[in-house]
């Protein structure tokens, strides 16, 4: 029965995902409550269950239709849909969302001094990688015969070891590969957290839930950045400060009560404001300049 009613989201139980899904989770409005064993939460204000699995397994539980819903790096998935579609199966998943977390990307990396020119440069080369249809997607693009070699793990030692001449993994800011003495040469993919979904019909029920859940994902993302901005300026240096104000579409223009010169104006900005547009402003007229943060947004 349950099975027909609650929607159940695979999130990853500990790691670089745990943190960020569960925060944008909250921000959706989600209480959970995590039950003794950890593994299960259940959502005490939807019908939504959160089960906490490791990451690789998340396409999978999509994909076998354990679970609705999964919080993942586009990474495992394009890996996964690789390694299915390498056996002949169809991938089973939806991507529904892209989020702005997990960014990182899949790349290319060699020991620093190595002649590397173009993508040639790696052909008869080693490279160690945990992505191995992702690597041989990009060497087959680029025309390249190159020799795979599929590790679980530690790859960024791989080199010293004398196992590869080149790895293939996952950088973000480059301090791993540069402890390691490496240097990037190629982005095989630019990753971030993606919400995907099984293609199979859900119940009305479950469904109405998965487009309030997208509603309020967008909500989530969009108010990240967006801030509501709040300034008093000539009426002649309207057009200059509408210029200046940042992702605002149609700001709320307000007369001033005994200045027929001056007007009141308030924008929502899709955008951060920083103090050098706020110096912009006030340069070009602007006064009493207030920025608040934007809480939640439903467009
Ligand atoms: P698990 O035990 O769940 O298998 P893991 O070791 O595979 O954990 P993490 O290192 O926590 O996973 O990374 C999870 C995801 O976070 C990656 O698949 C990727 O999408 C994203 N990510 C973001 N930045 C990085 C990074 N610098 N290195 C690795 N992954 C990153
Ligand atoms: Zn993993």
């Amino acid at each position: 029965m349950d099975k027909d009613t609650r929607l159940k989201l695979a999130v990853q139980k500990s790691g670089r995902l745990t943190d960020p899904s569960l925060d944008i989770l909250a921000r959706c409005g989600l209480k959970l409550s995590r039950g003794k064993d950890q593994l299960m939460g259940f959502g005490e204000n939807m019908p939504l269950d959160v089960l906490f699995v490791r990451d690789d397994d998340i396409p999978d539980l999509v994909q076998e239709d354990v679970c609705d819903l999964g919080l993942v790096g586009l990474n495992v998935i394009e890996e996964k849909r690789l390694a299915l579609a390498a056996r002949g199966v169809q991938a089973n998943f939806d991507s529904l969302r892209k989020l702005d977390f997990g960014r990182c990307r899949l790349s290319i990396a060699m020991p620093e001094g190595t002649n590397y020119e173009d993508a040639g440069s790696l052909a008869g080369k080693r490279i160690a990688t945990t992505y191995p249809h992702l690597l041989g997607q990009f060497l087959a693009h680029h025309g390249v015969e190159a020799q795979i070699v599929t590790l679980s793990g530690a790859v960024e030692i791989a080199p010293r070891l004398g196992r590869a001449d080149a790895i293939c993994d996952l950088v973000s800011t480059g301090s791993t590969l540069a402890a390691n003495h490496l240097v990037e040469v190629e982005t095989v993919l630019e990753s971030h957290a993606v919400l995907i979904r099984t293609p199979i019909a859900l119940a009305p029920v479950k469904n109405a839930w998965v487009e309030r859940l997208l509603m309020r994902i967008d909500g989530v993302q969009q108010v990240k950045e967006s801030k509501y901005i709040m300034l008093h300026a000539p009426r002649a240096a309207l057009p200059e400060i509408r210029r200046l104000l940042p992702g605002s579409e149609s700001p709320t223009i307000i007369p001033l009560e005994g200045h027929p010169d001056r007007v009141a104006i308030h924008a929502v900005c899709r955008e951060n404001v920083f103090w050098e547009t706020l110096e912009g402003l006030k340069a070009a007229g602007a006064s009493a300049l207030l920025v608040l943060p934007v809480e939640k947004m439903l467009a």
